[in-house]
């Protein structure tokens, strides 16, 4: 199979589902390729199981008690940039994936999957990229909830390019971005079933998306500066 590549090659991939575990993972990963299919006109859908509430990183200014709040606005706001206009929301609490009952998070992917009908569903590998227990978890629901919905729909599992590892670790000491795995699965350009290079009108959207989420992404962006467009600018998924 060719590399997804380019915005016409994005047309390949149909209707696209993200499924992933914390508002702001869907950006990240596949911001750039979302709002391209959005402008190729095709129907993106986007799964997120939890509010992130557990991702505090300024008490003062987003705290605790509110944060599952603000998340979800600053991810409906992200999503309007990109364009997205269907969110679900699985509701289950911040990094307790791992402890809900199977059968309950497959019934409402089950459902989504159904109703939406995705050619192609995006989400973490078994990895979780992160190593991130929620992310793990999310993974294995979306494989599991395609095969009992009886979808077609290809799986893709959001993986590194080696360039990009190397711009992240730059600031991963700081932000322990990887603090739940020793070293996430890389791969190089040719190898990934979808390598995705944004161009400046992509790649201005995902930024301004990110920006919309500063509760997560404020300091990050900043201290990303020097090697951001390495970083995000590139987006990569394996097939399954
Ligand atoms: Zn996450």
């Amino acid at each position: 199979m060719q590399t997804i590549k380019t915005q016409d090659d994005i047309k390949k991939l149909g209707t696209i589902m993200g499924i992933w575990a914390h508002p702001d993972d869907e950006t990240f990963t596949m911001g750039g390729i979302m709002a391209a299919a959005i402008r190729n006109g095709q129907d993106v859908v986007c799964i997120t199981a939890t509010r992130g509430e557990k991702g505090v990183q300024n008490e003062s200014r987003w705290p605790a008690a509110r944060l599952g709040q603000i998340r979800t606005d600053e991810l409906k706001a992200a999503m309007k940039i990109i364009g997205v206009k269907k969110l679900y929301w699985l509701d289950y609490p911040d990094g307790e994936c791992k402890k809900i009952a199977v059968e309950d998070a497959l019934q409402q992917i089950i459902k989504c999957i159904k109703e939406c009908q995705p050619d192609s569903i995006l989400t973490f590998g078994a990895d979780g990229l992160t190593g991130h227990p929620d992310h793990k978890a999310v993974s294995s629901w979306a494989k599991k909830a395609a095969r009992e919905a009886g979808s077609k729909a290809v799986i893709y599992h959001a993986i590194q390019t080696n360039q990009q590892y190397k711009a992240m670790l730059k600031v991963d000491k700081q932000f322990g971005i990887f603090f739940n795995i020793d070293k996430p699965p890389v791969c190089e350009p040719e190898q990934c079933a979808i390598c995705f290079e944004l161009d400046d009108v992509g790649y201005a959207q995902k930024h301004a998306a990110l920006k919309a989420m500063p509760s997560q992404y404020e300091t990050l962006l900043k201290a990303f500066e020097d090697s951001l467009q390495l970083s995000l600018g590139t987006e990569a998924f394996l097939c399954v």
